[in-house]
């Protein structure tokens, strides 16, 4: 039952990019009578920022596409709207938000009943000399960003990314596809280094191998200066004095949370700074939440709080945050960090805890590691997959798998997200009844392959 608050509650949400929206949303469907405000310092709210490289690639033509829903259909629903109004002060205990006008300059103090921090996160920038000083230093997380990396495609042959992660790879296919060189700098041994060394090994062998022609790789290096001139850069040098080329530059070494005016206001934060929150979403002071990139999550594997900032579970939390605002009744389950990403027809994703992680946290492993065709080998589509499992010795419960290559590793990775959250054991997982069809999978699916070996690694103690 919907037990409702006060009919004429205001609830004022910072922050319109998934988080904020989606919290806006699924409060007016669950109270229509409750009045909501949505304030962003941007120009446009609820944009998929996960198809920029899409639309940097060309793919999406135009970034209109990526908006999902327009400040005037809020309107319509009756959520009130502010662009280029950024907070600048919570006032907890007068229940006011600063808020700067950006057009104007002008300052607006709003009082809620309810308030919602959905302040997201931003690219991180590493201490590098001269980093601020060229104008050819781009970063990707807003859309005037794709724009900009767009648009300096055009007048370019060769491009630097600094790091190479989910968004790194996701350029990468967009530079590569475009006809750019690209140099990739990169302080781990290999490029995705939050899987496994085995596979980001893979994972970079294959890039190298389909493109190696148009790509520098740097790894185990980082950026200490730009050099240039006429407020261009042209040239970084690396910590052992490498001089890397290029038209510009791409940072893409990870992001930090937007929690600065949580913290001044005395909100409790945790892992990497992100905002402290409880399942329900609630930080640690009445009357306000905060959802999505700017807030902790708890790991379903792990129950430890961590910072897995991800536009999947950004829309989910903001859905239960409203659900709690209206009826407190969601608790949130917490995360496992399942995410996937893609060079061209290659696919690399995860769910769950890596076999170092594990280890880190002194959990007796096991793992495996095969390599299968997704589909009945006689199939003209038939690609490979290989799949990592990760388990701990002790419970035989799965702590976590990597999949990766140029058949469906993802539909096999999304599988065991469900087996994790529900602590299901290796034993019982042999059992699972998944659909076959040539076309689809092979009699006895790769996943279940990989399974078996592992229970009988267990069952003779074999590590
Ligand atoms: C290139 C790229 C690709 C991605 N791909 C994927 C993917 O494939 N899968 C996936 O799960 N995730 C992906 N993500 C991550 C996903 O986009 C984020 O997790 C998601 O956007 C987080 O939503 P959020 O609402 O918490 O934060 P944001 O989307 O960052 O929104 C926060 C908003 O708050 C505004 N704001 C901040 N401070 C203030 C202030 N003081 N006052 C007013 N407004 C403020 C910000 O300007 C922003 O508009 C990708 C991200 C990028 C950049």
């Amino acid at each position: 039952m919907h037990i409702y608050k006060r009919m004429t509650e205001k609830v004022v949400i910072i922050g319109g990019g998934a988080a904020g929206p989606k919290t806006a949303a699924k409060l007016k469907r669950e109270n229509p009578n409750i009045i909501i405000e949505m304030y962003t310092d941007e120009q446009n709210v609820s944009y998929s920022a996960c198809g920029l490289p899409y639309y940097i690639e060309n793919i999406i033509p135009n970034i209109e596409e990526l908006l999902v829903r327009s400040p005037e259909e809020f309107e319509r629903h009756g959520i009130k709207v502010f662009l280029r109004h950024k907070a600048i002060k919570i006032d907890k205990r007068n229940q006011m938000v600063v808020f700067e006008k950006l057009t104007t300059g002008e300052k607006l103090e709003v009082y809620y009943d309810i308030l919602v921090i959905a302040t997201g996160a931003r690219p991180y920038i590493p201490d590098i000399e001269n980093v601020n000083d060229f104008n050819n230093i781009y970063t990707l997380r807003k859309l005037e960003d794709g724009v900009l990396i767009k648009n300096a495609i055009k007048k370019a042959d060769t491009v630097t990314l600094v790091g190479c992660g989910y968004i790194g790879i996701e350029l990468l296919e967009a530079f590569i596809k475009n006809g750019l060189k690209v140099n990739v700098i990169n302080n781990h041994k290999y490029i995705m280094a939050m899987f496994d060394d085995d596979i980001s090994r893979q994972i970079q062998e294959y890039v190298m191998k389909k493109d190696g022609n148009n790509i520098n790789l740097y790894n185990n290096q980082y950026a200490v200066r730009f050099e240039g001139e006429n407020e261009k850069t042209n040239k970084i040098i690396t910590n052992i004095g490498e001089e890397i080329e290029s038209d510009f530059t791409v940072i893409c070494a990870g992001i930090v949370p937007n929690s600065e005016i949580a913290k001044e206001a005395g909100l409790k934060t945790g892992v990497s700074n992100s905002i402290w929150v409880n399942s329900h979403f609630a930080t640690s002071y009445p009357k306000i939440y905060a959802v999505g990139d700017c807030c902790e999550k708890m790991h379903i594997v792990t129950k430890k709080h961590c910072w897995l900032p991800l536009g999947s579970t950004a829309n989910k939390e903001g859905r239960c945050a409203a659900i709690n605002i209206a009826s407190n009744n969601c608790d949130f389950a917490g995360v496992l960090g399942a995410a996937v990403s893609r060079y061209f027809d290659y696919t690399v994703c995860m769910t769950g805890i890596t076999e170092r992680e594990a280890k880190e946290l002194g959990y007796d492993v096991i793992t495996t590691t095969v390599t299968k065709e997704d589909r009945a080998g006689y199939m003209p589509e038939a690609a490979t997959i290989t799949l990592k499992i990760i388990v701990d010795s002790k419970s035989r419960e799965i702590l976590g798998v990597q999949g990766i290559g140029t058949g469906d590793a993802e539909k096999r990775v999304a599988t065991v997200s469900i087996a994790i959250m529900n602590a299901v054991k290796v034993d019982e997982f042999m059992g699972l009844d998944l659909p076959y069809a040539p076309p689809f999978s092979t009699a006895i699916d790769p996943l279940l392959n990989a399974i078996n070996i592992i229970q009988e690694k267990l069952d003779k103690n074999i590590k």
